[in-house]
């Protein structure tokens, strides 16, 4: 049964002003990181430097989880009944194959790479959270599996560390994540109660039909008319297919025919690729089985044949319920009732942290960065850069998710 927070007689939560000792030491590793950024499973340098502080704090790790992964394990001294538990927190490491021009003193010193997702802010609030838990292990009981875990970024490095055994070598009752979200107020922190990000899955179609003179269509059969026939039907799917109070995505992204010095010939192949996202597993069925039947409709009506391919990269992010319920309380508890949401709106992108909670319950959080004095843009954009006054808060609601369950 869950308690109201404040029906419980002990210390107060931890609030991010309770975390200002460790801001120089997290903005530093955070810069630090972001002049290093490394991409998915290569993060050796960030890997060494994560290691080498939970060796500095004591706690016990193991490296080498999906290549460049670490947890650490912190066991709180508490005496009472969350003794037996634990839980796991998560924080990604890797940076993104594309050019930074934030012209920032410790911009990426690494050409065509740059950390424009935060992951280098995650990782420094998370090794700030342990060293708060290092220092305040008479305030929880149980143990905290802090997971650094590489390749967030399309290389599913959550899926791989669960396919290593990650619950089974570091079992816990639940795993929590957390990531920064510019449009969000600074310091703010969102748990919605479902869905939090959307299925994200690749698929492929080629059209393969009889190439022939572009003089003379009449003696082959049109594999780019087919395409071109695919593509409008595909719009459908949302607008007819789906029901309007769900959400699907389905995109076009890539399309590959011909020979631009050879326009007088109607090719014999036609290729194209796209994505398709969903909130939940009906809705990424039925774009799948759609998504295939429109490609055979569209071959078979202009003669021509279709290979369409699904490919199921990542699932939907859907917070459990109870776990969304702690992990608000959590906020609320450390950053005060006008900080703390449960009702943020589903985001179309996609997020591995799936695999984690495909396995274990759990709950993943948006902490917001937004600030007028820190324009860092958006996601995925050779300007962005994490918002360092946000360090204190996310980390704050790490040590205060810990107290939330095991104090
Ligand atoms: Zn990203
Ligand atoms: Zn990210």
């Amino acid at each position: 049964m869950l308690r109201r927070p404040e029906q419980r007689d002990r210390e107060p939560m931890p609030t991010p002003d309770d975390l200002l000792p460790f801001k120089p030491a997290m903005t530093a590793w955070r810069r630090d990181f972001h002049a290093h950024p490394e991409l998915g499973f290569e993060e050796e340098r960030t890997s060494a430097i994560v290691r080498a502080h939970l060796e500095s704090l004591g706690i016990p790790y193991e490296a080498g989880i999906a290549k460049t992964g670490v947890v650490g394990s912190i066991t709180g001294t508490k005496g009472g009944a969350g003794g037996n538990r634990a839980i796991g927190l998560r924080a990604d490491m890797d940076a993104l194959a594309m050019p930074e021009l934030t012209g920032a003193p410790y911009a990426s010193t690494v050409p065509g790479k740059m950390h424009a997702c935060g992951h280098d802010g995650h990782t420094a609030m998370l090794m700030g959270a342990a060293s708060w838990l290092a220092a305040n292990r008479e305030r929880f009981a149980g143990t905290v599996h802090l997971i650094f875990q590489p390749a967030e970024e399309s290389r599913g490095g959550a899926g791989v560390m669960v396919k290593e055994g990650l619950f089974e070598r570091f079992p816990g009752d639940a795993v929590y994540g957390l990531h920064n979200l510019p449009g969000l107020p600074l310091g703010t922190i969102a748990v919605p109660k479902g869905p939090v990000l959307a299925s994200s899955d690749t698929w492929e179609v080629r059209f393969i039909g009889r190439g022939t003179h572009g003089a003379k269509p009449h003696l082959g059969t049109d594999a780019t008319l087919a395409a071109a026939s695919f593509i409008t039907s595909l719009h459908s799917i949302v607008a007819r297919n789906l029901d309007p109070l769900q959400t699907g995505v389905v995109s076009v992204g890539h399309m590959a025919a011909g020979n631009p010095l050879a326009p007088n010939v109607i090719p014999g192949e036609v290729f194209l690729s796209g994505t398709a996202r969903a909130l939940n597993a009906a809705t990424r069925d039925m774009q799948e089985e759609r998504i295939i039947a429109l490609a055979h409709g569209a071959a078979a009506t202009h003669d021509v044949l279709a290979e369409p391919r699904y490919i199921r990269r990542l699932g939907p992010t859907v917070n459990h319920a109870a776990q969304a319920r702690i992990a608000y309380e959590a906020a609320v508890a450390t950053m005060g009732e006008a900080l703390a949401r449960d009702d943020h709106p589903p985001i179309t992108a996609g997020e591995d942290f799936s695999d984690m909670l495909a396995a274990r319950p759990g709950a993943y959080g948006w902490l917001g960065t937004g600030a007028p004095a820190h324009p860092e843009g958006v996601h995925h954009n050779s300007h962005f850069d994490f918002n360092d006054e946000a360090l204190i808060h996310g980390a704050a609601w790490w040590c205060g998710l810990v107290e939330r369950e095991l104090g």
